[in-house]
């Protein structure tokens, strides 16, 4: 480009989506005839479940899907989410606390966009999902990291918390069950931080995303209903994608307080307008459906966890603790670094430069912590068929070993 084509800073200060970089670059390498194995992105492997897909279907027959919309999505969708919540969280809401987003994502983004002003704070628990930083970044905010590592099982402590809030802490991110960890945090760490959040006025944003997805007899806690008094100032971000293995239709949704909620929906407004009304009535299908593809896929996650944690463990270099929740390993590969790995003697310094070397010379996608704030760890999504993910294990192991 010509030195006067300039991008602005903005988009300039904002780092590539990491998960769907390892994404596209391992679909990529599949595409010209590489066998690689995808630990990326975190997609579900099953098929969405037959009775959404026959109401898309049935969708696009109808000519009053070729429309435009309201905004804040299909009055039955959002109807349907608010009586999801008092099944599945057990409160209520009312559908105009419910905007219909394209995906999760958009859900995040137009949260920060909304919330904050130039130099707000956002106080992100780390390991975080990549998108959380630049998301609040993009909104003019700052992103504060506070970091728990695998001896707190990845949990963060409201003493943590506190230490990071300034007069300018605008609002916090609570996740759990957590992407990149697979952490469940406890009922009393996020009755904590929806206490303190209270006491000190900052906006709750939950993303709620894996709640369906728990082992071990972990039981995802939501904010809204440990700490009832945070419900004027939560955002709850949820979606289709992981409890009804819909990745790609792109639905997701916030419920806010009604204000908040229409803030959103006048920024979409002027974004994206209504979501696609097609995938709107799947996900209508989905989310007013039952649960049992999700408990069942529930339990073939669980088989592969088990898998995962124990195959990787089995790696010199190589500690991973077991996750209870959502469909991710993290490991810490700090072991494997500073010294020749591979059959080529590959001296990786970061898990960056590992999680490259791996997927160059033994076709074993994986995400390098970087992305979610946690250089020295691997995140694998076991959301992948069990003799993919048994030949990814045994070729990373055979890496290791060369
Ligand atoms: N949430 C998934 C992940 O972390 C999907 C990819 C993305 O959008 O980041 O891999």
């Amino acid at each position: 480009m010509a030195d006067w084509q300039t991008l602005s800073d903005r988009i300039n200060n904002v780092a590539p989506s990491a998960t769907l970089a390892v994404d596209s670059k391992a679909k990529a390498m599949k595409a010209a005839g590489v066998d690689v194995i995808g630990f990326g992105a975190g997609e579900p492997d099953f098929p969405t479940p037959a009775p959404v897909v026959e109401a898309a279907v049935e969708a696009c027959r109808e000519p009053r899907n070729y429309k435009y919309t309201p905004t804040a999505g299909l009055p039955e969708l959002r109807e349907a989410i608010a009586a999801k919540v008092l099944r599945d969280s057990g409160y209520a809401v009312t559908p105009d606390q419910v905007v219909v987003t394209n995906g999760g994502k958009q859900a995040v983004y137009e949260a920060f966009q909304i919330l904050l002003d130039e130099g707000d704070e956002v106080i992100i628990p780390t390991p975080f999902w990549t998108s959380y930083p630049e998301a609040v970044k993009l909104a003019g905010g700052t992103p504060v990291e506070v970091f728990a590592g695998a001896d707190r099982d990845f949990e963060p402590s409201i003493e943590a918390i506190e230490a990071a809030r300034t007069p300018r802490t605008k609002a916090i991110i609570v996740t759990s069950p957590n992407n990149p960890t697979g952490a469940v945090w406890s009922r009393e760490t996020i009755r904590a931080i929806g206490e303190w959040a209270v006491e000190h006025h900052v906006w709750i944003l939950s993303d709620e995303i894996y709640e369906h997805l728990n082992y071990d007899g972990a039981k995802t806690a939501y904010v809204g209903v440990e700490a009832p008094e945070c419900r004027d100032q939560l955002i709850v971000l949820n979606g289709v994608a992981k409890t009804y293995a819909m990745p790609g239709w792109r639905v997701g949704w916030l419920v806010a307080p009604a204000p908040v909620a229409k803030a959103a929906a006048k920024l979409q407004g002027h974004l994206s307008s209504n979501v696609s009304n097609v995938p709107q009535r799947a996900a209508l299908a989905a989310v007013a459906g039952p649960l049992d593809e999700v408990h069942m896929m529930r339990e073939a996650f669980d088989a592969r966890r088990r898998a995962i944690v124990a195959a990787l463990n089995d790696i010199p270099g190589v500690s991973c603790p077991t996750p209870t929740g959502a469909f991710y390993a993290f490991p810490d590969i700090t072991g494997l670094l500073g010294r020749p790995v591979g059959p080529n003697g590959t001296v990786s310094a970061t898990s960056a430069e590992f999680a490259a070397a791996l997927l160059d010379e033994a076709h074993v996608a994986a995400v390098p912590g970087e992305a979610f704030g946690a250089p020295g760890y691997l995140r694998f999504s076991y959301a992948l068929a069990d003799d993919q993910l048994a030949e990814g294990m045994r070729r990373f192991k055979a890496y290791v070993e060369a």
